[in-house]
């Protein structure tokens, strides 16, 4: 079954206004002198949102949030509904990032409330799910991502999953430098849909998007892109370095 591939860039903390509007300048200027057979989706700073939207009118360049509240409006300081985001063309949204579940107390049950809230409200969720080094050593990396899978996803009915991309990002390999080998992650990939498969069917486990993140960089896409089961990938670092993030999407092909 041919998928169709996404490419994702995720700035997280990085640049400010000004800043991010000049990389952005540069990345769409790329675009227009290529034909990107993937999905480009950008997910900048909060901060970004409105801007951004202006810039990507008329582009297919697909705007995306790092993070998303599970309520919808009230009395929650420093937190950004579904409405918000809508309302600056925010079309996808990361969800339980890696640094979200290590740094401010993100869970699977979290995951699964605002998964269902984006949902409800027409933004597509980029759910993430990885293993830590400790789990891969010790050889538990399977039994947890099964874990990240089934306690969220499972719990959602069956005509919802095609709008879910999965993320798989062993934590490992963020912002380290390195990589899971191809066929590491593919392995892994391939493990997801088998997961999937076995509740909803492995048509459903065929179709689910599911990209690979974790020190992706022009070097090392082609390779990690051409396996079967990896759908595009989620990037960081390297997402804020126009050219290096144009190679990235050049690279899926
Ligand atoms: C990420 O932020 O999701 C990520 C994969 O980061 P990096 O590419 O820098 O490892």
């Amino acid at each position: 079954m041919k998928r169709p591939k996404l490419i994702a860039g995720n700035w997280k903390m990085n640049t400010t206004v000004s800043e991010g509007l000049k990389t952005l300048d540069s990345l769409l200027v790329g675009l227009s002198q290529m034909t990107p057979k993937a999905q480009v989706a950008v997910a900048p700073p909060f901060t970004h949102l409105s801007d951004f939207q202006k810039k990507l009118k008329g582009t297919s360049i697909c705007l995306a949030a790092q993070n998303v509240s599970d309520k919808l409006n009230g009395a929650y300081t420093g937190e950004v509904s579904v409405f918000m985001l809508k309302e600056l063309g925010v079309k996808k949204v990361i969800i339980a990032h890696s640094e979200r579940r290590q740094y401010y107390g993100e869970t699977n049950d979290s995951a699964l409330e605002k998964i269902k809230v984006v949902l409800k409200h027409e933004i597509y969720p980029i759910y993430c799910v990885g293993e830590s080094l400790e789990d891969r050593e010790s050889g538990h990396h399977f039994e947890v991502v099964e874990e990240q899978i089934t306690s969220v996803l499972y719990k959602l009915s069956e005509e919802k999953l095609p709008k879910i991309t999965i993320a798989y990002e062993p934590v490992w390999a963020i912002g380290t430098g390195k990589t899971a080998t191809p066929e590491q992650a593919d392995e892994m990939h391939a493990f997801i849909r088998d997961v999937i498969g076995k509740r909803f069917g492995d048509d459903l486990g065929v179709q689910m998007q599911i990209l690979y993140g974790g020190s992706v960089n022009a070097a090392n896409a082609a390779s990690l892109l051409a396996m079967p089961h990896i759908d595009g990938a989620l990037v960081g670092g390297a997402s804020l370095k126009p050219e290096e993030f144009l190679s990235i999407i050049k690279a899926a092909s």
